[in-house]
């Protein structure tokens, strides 16, 4: 007698990463590609030097180290950029990482866009899992799109915003308020979007990066203009938070909610959940310091997993408590990378 077949073991559970402010990572931001088919003013300057494709992790690599992380206790996965929809092929990362979603080791796969490969990819990103995006746009007037985006094209990000909400996707749209330039025009995008069934969050510009203008001239608090929404709208405090930084109110006359996202002027850090990988494998473990890991030679040196995940380990132990970011005339970037460099 052969006895009864053992039952498949279960993998015994992981232990969660944890940093030394007990924070535990749960959400991991992977900037598949420093290009983007957009040159906004505030994010990169108009001449920007790209990363040679040769130091690129491999799609077969950003979704072994996607892995590792989710084995850990990632449970939410946004891909990013640059813009994650022009690197080549990404329809097989997201149809590789929708295995996590399948298993239930992830809650949720996402991407952040400029919308404008949306009506090309929508329909497959719904197919791989995809429910939620967001789209960034800081304007509905397409001359001052062509001014901020330098290189966009508004009708193609409309087109993009349809197809998403045909193929069932939610967006919520991810507007900078820019100072002069879209600040009088936030009632009307706020209305729009919420017209669209879609939340909006407004972000305030930080000091990533060298650009031409200086961020001064650029930085519109959002203490301000909570204020002037205030006096046109009612805003309603909300609890819920996404698992990010915003802070969200829902607006009565619209139904619609409305997030802060406000790095300057109320810092979220203590309850920062996440880490960036940028498309080279280097790990930051904040937004606003200039402290990384390398993970592409351990990710290279071996293929099993054990010092890829041991080096993971080691940068956790390293999260900064948190940024200190300041917009002055002095116009220091607070850490030299763009936005576009470690993902937004
Ligand atoms: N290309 C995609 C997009 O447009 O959403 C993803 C990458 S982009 C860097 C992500 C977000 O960062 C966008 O909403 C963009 O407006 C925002 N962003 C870029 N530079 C910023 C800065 N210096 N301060 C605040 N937000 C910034």
């Amino acid at each position: 007698m052969w006895g009864q077949p053992v039952p498949t073991a279960l993998a015994p559970p992981r232990a969660p990463l944890v940093d030394p402010f007990r924070r535990a990572i749960t959400y991991l931001r992977v900037s598949v590609t420093d290009r983007c088919d957009f040159r906004c003013f505030y994010c990169m300057s108009e001449d920007m030097t790209f990363l040679p494709k040769r130091d690129l992790l491999t799609l077969e690599e950003l979704d072994r180290v996607c892995s590792v992380f989710i084995e850990r206790g990632v449970r939410k996965l946004r891909l990013t950029g640059g813009e994650p929809l022009v690197r080549r092929n990404i329809m097989t990362l997201f149809a590789g990482l929708s295995r996590h979603l399948a298993s239930g080791a992830l809650d949720e796969l996402t991407l952040t866009t400029n919308g404008s490969q949306l009506a090309r990819f929508a329909g497959e990103l719904a197919a791989h899992g995809v429910r939620r995006i967001n789209v960034s746009l800081d304007t509905l007037d397409p001359e001052k799109f062509r001014r901020i985006t330098r290189w966009g094209d508004f009708g193609k990000v409309m087109e993009g915003i349809d197809a998403a909400q045909a193929a069932g996707l939610r967006v919520k749209i991810n507007a900078v308020a820019l100072k002069d330039l879209n600040e009088d025009e936030i009632p009307r995008l706020l209305e729009w979007s919420h017209g669209r069934g879609m939340d909006m969050t407004l972000i305030e510009v930080m000091p990533l990066g060298e650009v031409e203008t200086q961020r001064v001239d650029q930085f519109l608090p959002l203490s301000l203009v909570r204020a002037r929404l205030g006096e046109r709208y009612t805003l309603e405090d909300l609890d819920e938070r996404s698992g990010g930084p915003a802070r969200y109110v829902r607006v009565k006359e619209t139904g619609g909610k409305l997030g802060f996202i406000t790095p300057l002027t109320h810092n979220f850090c203590e309850s920062c959940n996440r880490v960036r990988l940028t498309c080279t494998g280097r790990l930051y473990m904040c937004l606003g310091q200039e402290d990384a890991a390398d993970l592409r030679t351990p990710l290279r040196l071996s293929e099993a997993n054990e010092t890829l995940e041991q080096a993971i380990e080691e940068a956790i132990s390293r999260k900064p408590k948190g940024h200190d970011f300041i917009i002055d005339r002095r116009n220091r970037p607070a850490v030299a990378r763009h936005m576009s460099v470690t993902g937004g």
